[in-house]
C-alpha cells in the first residue's frame, strides 16, 4: 500500500457538530459540499444523520445527488447554487431543495416544478450569491406566497469577530426579512461564534464540523499518514529535488514520501511544511513534486515507515499557515488518491 492514508474520526466530527449546535437555541444543519470538505460526503453525511442532523447543504445539485444516495429519503438536502438550467430532473427525482438566487431562477423553478420545495438566497453585501434589494423588493411577495423552506444570506467576514461588515450585513438581513414568517438563516461556522443575534432559525456550519478555524476549540477530525518509499544518505553539499532548490549543509538522511501536489499538498509547502515522526518534527525540503515529498529525517533515531502530515502535532490550520493558505483549501484539495479510513467507537 503506497498511497497516503487519511484517518477520519467520525466521533470527533459528531462532537464538533454537537458543540456548534450547543452554541445556539435554533436548528443546526451541516454543510457537506466539496465532498464533505474533502473527507467523503457520503460517509460524513451518514454519520451526521445518525447523530440527528436533518438538514444538509451542498454547493451544486450533483453533490446533492451523491448525498441523497448515501442518506436515502428523509433528510433535507439544499443546494446553494439554486436551480440551474439542466438541474430540474435531478432536483425533482432526488428531492433536492434549491436555494434560488435570482428572479430568473425563481421563474425557472416555479414553472418547471410547481409545488416543489425551494429556499431563497439574499445578498446582504458580499456580492456573490442571492438577490439584492431591488430584485427582492420586486419578487418577495410573490415568492413568499409559494412558502419557501428558508430565506438565507451569507456573511463575508464572520471569521473576524470585530469586522464592521458583520453588523452591517446583520442589519441589512433584518431590513430585508423582518416580518416574514419563513425561517431565516445567516450564520455559518463563523456566524455561530459571533453570538445569538446572528443565529435566527437555522445555522449552516461547515468547517467547524471538520475541525477547522475559526472554531478554535474543535476536535481534530483528520489524520494524514504518508508512507516512506525509500531513505537515502546524502553527503554535505548534495542537492534535492526539482530545480535543486535545497542543498544539505551536513550529511543528511532524506526520506522520499508518497504524496505530492496531486494529493492537494500544494507546491507552496515546498521548503516550509513539517512532517512528524511521532513527536519529532522532520522538515519538508526541496520542491513538492506531483507524487512525492522529500523530508529531512537525519535527526530521527529510528527508521520511519511513514510520516505524519496531519495529526496530534499539526492541525489542518497549522499546515495551511505554512503553505500560505487556509484550512478549507487544504481539506478540499485532498483529492481521490488517499485511502480514507473512518473511525468511530
Ligand atoms: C460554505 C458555506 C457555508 C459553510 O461555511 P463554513 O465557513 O465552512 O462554516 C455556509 N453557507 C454558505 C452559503 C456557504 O457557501
Amino acid at each position: 500500500m503506497s498511497t497516503g492514508h487519511l484517518t477520519i474520526d467520525l466521533d470527533a466530527l459528531i462532537a464538533n457538530w454537537r458543540a456548534l449546535d450547543h452554541y445556539t437555541n435554533c436548528e443546526t444543519a451541516a454543510v457537506v459540499k466539496a465532498d464533505g470538505y474533502g473527507l467523503g460526503a457520503g460517509r460524513v453525511a451518514k454519520a451526521l444523520a445518525q447523530a440527528g442532523v436533518r438538514k444538509f447543504f451542498v454547493a451544486v445539485a450533483e453533490e446533492g445527488a451523491a448525498v441523497r444516495q448515501a442518506l436515502g429519503p428523509g433528510p433535507e438536502i439544499s443546494v446553494f447554487s439554486g436551480h440551474m438550467r439542466g438541474d430540474t430532473d435531478m432536483i425533482h427525482d432526488l428531492h433536492l431543495t434549491p436555494m434560488l438566487n435570482s428572479i430568473q431562477q425563481i421563474t425557472r423553478h416555479l414553472e418547471a416544478l410547481p409545488g416543489h420545495p425551494f429556499g431563497l438566497q439574499l445578498d446582504t453585501g458580499m456580492n456573490r450569491l442571492g438577490m439584492e434589494w431591488d430584485e427582492w423588493a420586486a419578487i418577495a411577495e410573490t415568492a413568499l406566497k409559494q412558502r419557501p423552506t428558508l430565506v438565507m444570506s451569507h456573511l463575508a467576514c464572520a471569521d473576524e469577530a470585530d469586522h464592521p461588515m458583520n453588523a452591517y450585513q446583520l442589519d441589512v438581513f433584518h431590513q430585508m426579512t423582518d416580518g416574514i414568517s419563513t425561517p431565516r438563516s445567516l450564520a455559518a461556522t463563523g456566524g455561530i461564534l459571533l453570538g445569538k443575534e446572528y443565529h435566527f432559525d437555522l445555522t449552516r456550519p461547515g468547517i467547524g464540523i471538520y475541525g477547522g478555524e475559526p472554531f478554535g476549540t474543535a476536535q481534530k477530525v483528520v489524520r494524514m499518514d504518508l508512507p516512506v518509499i525509500q531513505i537515502r544518505h546524502l553527503d554535505e553539499g548534495e542537492v534535492v529535488g526539482y530545480g535543486n532548490t535545497w542543498q544539505c549543509t551536513r550529511p543528511t538522511d532524506i526520506a522520499t514520501v508518497s504524496a505530492g501536489y496531486a494529493d492537494g499538498l500544494i507546491r507552496a509547502m515546498s521548503d516550509k511544511a513539517t512532517l512528524w515522526f511521532e513527536d519529532s518534527p522532520c522538515p519538508l525540503v526541496g520542491r513538492v513534486s506531483m507524487d512525492l515529498l522529500t523530508v529531512d529525517v537525519t535527526d530521527l533515531t529510528e527508521t520511519p515507515h511513514a510520516l505524519t502530515l496531519l495529526g496530534p502535532n499539526q492541525t489542518v490550520d497549522d499546515l495551511a499557515r505554512d503553505a500560505g493558505t487556509i484550512g478549507y483549501e487544504i481539506l478540499t484539495s485532498l483529492g481521490p488518491r488517499y485511502t480514507r479510513r473512518y473511525q468511530s467507537r
